[in-house]
């Protein structure tokens, strides 16, 4: 499993009324394939438009994305629905699991009729187990706590074994202790299946403990140094 990220040049500016916001100016930077880093920097430094583009949740203004050869610019919306199927998992701070539906559903849920050569929920069970959450997978999400809610949501982003996870503010929500688990349980998943992490964090101990700490400020990329590897 390999695939490279090269952002060259990326500008993104928000036109609001007569004013704009410039929140990524000319970044350039590669993610090698299977990767843990780490991006920090204050609130509106550009941490979660960096990691929008790269999920081609969002349009840069200008410049590219390349992922090994394939210019996601160049992309129509339906090749890109594709692509972030194929590539890219998704964690959010707010979890965003459906409300109505069990853990188990839930992790079934990018799955929804797309054709699959394995059981999905086979793998979701698998998956659910691998985050600790094997009694727990009729569960409501009301019926979990902050921490399992996440480790559900990672799961679910695991299901269609994508290539990248990019977890935007993934502990965010949780305490400490909580947030440490959410690290590990990452940090052992881009161990055991090569996928690579972009993780956005506030905390710099969180941080300090990737392969790689990324700091953000202005739109632009201040420090890119290596980190202490888990
Ligand atoms: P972070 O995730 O580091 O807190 P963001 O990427 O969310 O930062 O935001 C970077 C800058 O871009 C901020 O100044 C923010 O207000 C602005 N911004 C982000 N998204 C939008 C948007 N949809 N419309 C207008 N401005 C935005
Ligand atoms: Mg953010």
């Amino acid at each position: 499993m390999s695939l490279s990220i090269v952002m060259k040049q990326v500008t993104k500016s928000f036109k609001g009324e007569g004013v704009e916001t410039k929140a990524l100016s000319n970044v350039s930077i590669e993610f090698k394939a299977g990767e843990f880093v780490s991006v920090a920097g204050s609130s509106g430094s550009g941490k979660s438009t960096l990691l929008s583009l790269i999920g081609t949740l969002d349009q840069s203004t200008s410049g590219e994305i390349l992922y090994d050869s394939v210019n996601v610019n160049k992309l129509s919306q339906k090749q890109l629905a594709d692509f972030r199927f194929a590539n890219i998992g998704f964690i959010f701070q707010q979890f965003h699991l459906i409300p109505t539906m069990t853990s188990l559903e839930n992790v079934m849920a990018p799955l929804f009729s797309r054709k699959v050569p394995y059981d999905k929920k086979e793998r979701a069970q698998e998956l659910l187990k691998k985050v600790g959450l094997g009694d727990k997978l009729n569960s409501l999400p009301s019926q979990l706590s902050g921490g399992q809610q996440q480790r559900v949501a990672i799961a679910r982003a695991l299901i269609h074994e994508p290539k990248w996870l990019l977890a935007d503010e993934p502990t965010g929500n949780l305490d400490t202790a909580t947030g440490d688990i959410i690290f590990s349980t990452l940090s052992a998943l881009n161990k055991e299946k090569g996928c690579g992490v972009i993780f956005v964090t506030h905390d710099p101990a969180l941080a300090a403990k990737a392969d790689r700490m990324i700091e953000m400020k202005d739109g632009i990329i201040i420090a890119d140094r290596e980190g202490m590897h888990p």
